[in-house]
C-alpha cells in the first residue's frame, strides 16, 4: 500500500509523509516537531515509524523542525551537499565559516556519531524535552548561538594546588541544541539528477529554478506507483517537464495570483522576487503547464504552497480546472488543494 500524506503546504511550513512497502519518510520538515507529530497522529501516522527525512531546499518553511524531530527519532536526514551547507549557516548565522570549516565540522559531527552509535529514540526525546516544552520557535531562537561561542569545558586544567585535574569522561550523548544546533544523528547526501533509493522508495531528484542553495523536486515512486513532487520554483523549465511525466500523483506549487500579488500588502521588492524565474509558480504559470505540457496521466493533482496573502483556494481551483477542462474524471486529474493549517486526507494506492 502506498499513502502521501500532505501534513501542511504554504510559506508557513511544508510538510508530506510518503509511505510505500516498509518505508515511511517526511519530505521537508517545515513545522515544528510538535506540530507535525499532532498532524502525523490526526493523519492516522505514526512519527516513530518514520525511517528518514528528505529536503527539498533550507527555506525556512521546509526545515523549521528538523533538527529537533531528526534527533527526537533519531533518523538520518537526507540533503544535497549545499542544501546540508546553507541549513547549518542559517543555524549559526553569526558564525562566519569556510568551507574547510565546514567540512571539518561535518567530520566531528560524524566522529561524534560514531562515539555514540546507539542513540535511542528514547534518549534522544529525554534530550529534547525540555525545548520541545518550551515551544519550537523559542528552541530555535536558542538554537542560533553560534556553536563556536560555546564556552568549551578544557580537558586538563591546572588545580588549584597545581595538580592535573582529571579529564572529563567523553560525554557519550549527542551534543545539546545549544552546544551544537546543527547536529544531526546521520546525514545522507544526494545530487540532482543522480536517483537512489531510501529502503522501498526510489527517488530521482531534480534541479528546479528558486533562489536557495540548491533547489531540487523529487518523483518517487515505490510499488509501481510514481509521484511528482515540485514547489517553490519560478518557472517549469524543460528538465522540470520532462521529469513530470507517467505520474499517478502530481503535486504542484500553485502560489499566487497576480493580480492579488501585484495589488496586495508585500513590498516591491518582495513581489519581485516572488515573480522572478526563482521565486514560485502563480496560478497561470501552473494551468499553463497543466493545459500545455503535462500528459494528462496522473490520478491525482494536487495544488500546493498557495500563498495566504496573495491567493485565493477558490481562485487557484478555476485556473487548475479551466486548463484540465475535459481531462478531469473519477479516475483521471482530480483536483485536490493542500492546506497550510490541517492535512489533507491520505491518498491511497
Ligand atoms: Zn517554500
Ligand atoms: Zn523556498
Amino acid at each position: 500500500m502506498v499513502r502521501f500524506t500532505v501534513l501542511a503546504s504554504g510559506s508557513k511550513g511544508n510538510s508530506t509523509v510518503v509511505c510505500g512497502g516498509r518505508t515511511r519518510i517526511l519530505v521537508d520538515a517545515g513545522l515544528s516537531c510538535r506540530e507535525l507529530f499532532r498532524r502525523m497522529k490526526l493523519a492516522d501516522e505514526d512519527p516513530e515509524t518514520l525511517d528518514a527525512i528528505i529536503i527539498t531546499h533550507e527555506h525556512q518553511d521546509h526545515v523549521n523542525g528538523l533538527a529537533v524531530t531528526a534527533r527526537k527519532l533519531g533518523i538520518p536526514v537526507y540533503f544535497t551537499e549545499p542544501t546540508h551547507r546553507a541549513w547549518m549557516r542559517w543555524l549559526t548565522p553569526r558564525r562566519q565559516m569556510t568551507y574547510a570549516q565546514w567540512l571539518e565540522q561535518c567530520r566531528k559531527q560524524a566522529a561524534e556519531r560514531e562515539a555514540e552509535p546507539e542513540v535511542t529514540v528514547l534518549e534522544a526525546s529525554a534530550e529534547e524535552s525540555d525545548p520541545e516544552e518550551a515551544g519550537q520557535e523559542e528552541a530555535e531562537i536558542d538554537c542560533q548561538t553560534p556553536a563556536a561561542e560555546t564556552p568549551q569545558p578544557a580537558n586538563v586544567e591546572p588545580g588549584p594546588a597545581g595538580e592535573p585535574v582529571a579529564p572529563e569522561p567523553p560525554s557519550n550523548k549527542p551534543p545539546s541544541m545549544k552546544e551544537d544546533p546543527t547536529w544531526l544523528p546521520a546525514v545522507e547526501y544526494f545530487r540532482a539528477g543522480e536517483p537512489f533509493s531510501i529502503g522501498d522508495i526510489a527517488f530521482s531528484p531534480f534541479t528546479i529554478p528558486h533562489d536557495a542553495a540548491d533547489p531540487v523536486g523529487f518523483v518517487l515512486s515505490a510499488e509501481g506507483v510514481r509521484m511528482g513532487f515540485a514547489t517553490d520554483l519560478g518557472y517549469i523549465p524543460p528538465n522540470v517537464k520532462e521529469q513530470l511525466r507517467n505520474l499517478d500523483l502530481l503535486l504542484l506549487e500553485s502560489n499566487h495570483d497576480l493580480e492579488m500579488l501585484r495589488d496586495g500588502p508585500y513590498p516591491w521588492s518582495v513581489k519581485q522576487r516572488v515573480l522572478s524565474r526563482v521565486g514560485h509558480l502563480s496560478n497561470d504559470a501552473t494551468a499553463e503547464f497543466l493545459s500545455s505540457a503535462y500528459d494528462g496521466q496522473a490520478a491525482y493533482i494536487i495544488l500546493a504552497h498557495l500563498s495566504e496573502n496573495n491567493n485565493l483556494p477558490e481562485l487557484a481551483r478555476v485556473a487548475a480546472e479551466r486548463a484540465l477542462l475535459g481531462r478531469a474524471s473519477l479516475l483521471a486529474n482530480r483536483l485536490l488543494l493542500a492546506e497550510q493549517h490541517q492535512p489533507l486526507s491520505a491518498i491511497r494506492f
